[in-house]
């Protein structure tokens, strides 16, 4: 059985001065049973949320919202893979945004991705295509073009092993407001599980957790977790709300039972 994930993505909010209570917050207002909760605050935010959480939610996992492609060096304002031991145990990498402001490309993101997993860091690997793809009718090529950059140099058993997570967040959702419909998300969950279904590998598609993220609301979880090849969310803006992450993870326990129940 996937877990059910709901990971929270801070972006650049919150302080060391209010994200250790920002992240209690959250934490006891999400505490339902069979899903697995990730919080991803600004780096500098990672040592606060750790120590808030450490005595009363330490079963909430902690990622960091980026991390770089070399181990140290001369790349001023960076954050290596093994510099977050002991602040994440989670990583998000190939965020959207990233791939926007900071012209990260696949072969980029897939560095990242293998200095994630050498760190034992758990990854959410982001893929998802523009409007303008998504109107050209190519957002199943984008993705598999994602992915397949991503993935080229990272074996397929330590992918396995790391427990990869896949987000899929179509560009044209974050922070819009405007969702992909469920059945689009569901869609996609299918490409993205067949494009990683390869021959010979140690790679089980049906076991990789597939989330869908873009303007994810307590109003519109359910569509998405209606989907059985959807496996939870990368939620942005309403990660900051403990009343919407409140109603977001109750939707997922109610997933997580049901599943467990088919089991
Ligand atoms: C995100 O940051 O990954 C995201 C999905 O943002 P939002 O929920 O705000 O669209």
């Amino acid at each position: 059985m996937r877990d059910v994930i709901v990971a929270g993505n801070w972006k650049m909010h919150s302080t060391p001065a209010d994200a250790g209570d920002l992240a209690l917050t959250i934490a006891a207002r999400t505490r339902v049973a069979g899903v697995v909760r990730v919080i991803c605050p600004p780096y500098v935010c990672l040592a606060a949320v750790r120590d808030a959480l450490a005595e009363s939610d330490p079963d909430v996992a902690i990622g960091a919202q980026n991390v770089h492609h070399e181990l140290q060096g001369a790349y001023t304002g960076e954050v290596s893979a093994p510099m977050l031991a002991g602040l994440a145990t989670w990583v998000i990498v190939g965020h959207s945004e990233r791939r926007r402001d900071a012209g990260e490309t696949d072969a980029l993101i897939g560095r990242k991705l293998g200095r994630a997993i050498d760190a034992g860091l758990r990854p959410i690997l982001c893929v998802g295509e523009r409007l303008d793809e998504r109107e050209a009718g190519v957002q199943v090529a984008v993705v598999r073009r994602q992915l397949a950059g991503a993935l080229a140099e990272v074996d397929a058993g330590r992918l396995a092993e790391a427990r990869l997570v896949i987000a899929y967040e179509p560009v044209w959702a974050i922070g819009t407001g405007r969702n992909a419909s469920g059945r689009d998300a569901a869609a996609m969950s299918g490409a993205i599980r067949e494009a990683l279904t390869l021959p010979g590998q140690d790679l089980d598609p049906e076991l990789i957790p597939i989330l869908y993220g873009g303007s994810v609301t307590s109003a519109n979880i359910a569509e998405f977790l209606a989907e059985p090849s959807i496996d939870g969310a990368l939620v942005g803006g309403a990660s900051l709300k403990a009343d919407e992450m409140a109603g977001i993870v109750a939707r997922a326990g109610l997933t997580a039972t049901a599943r467990g129940a088919a089991a």
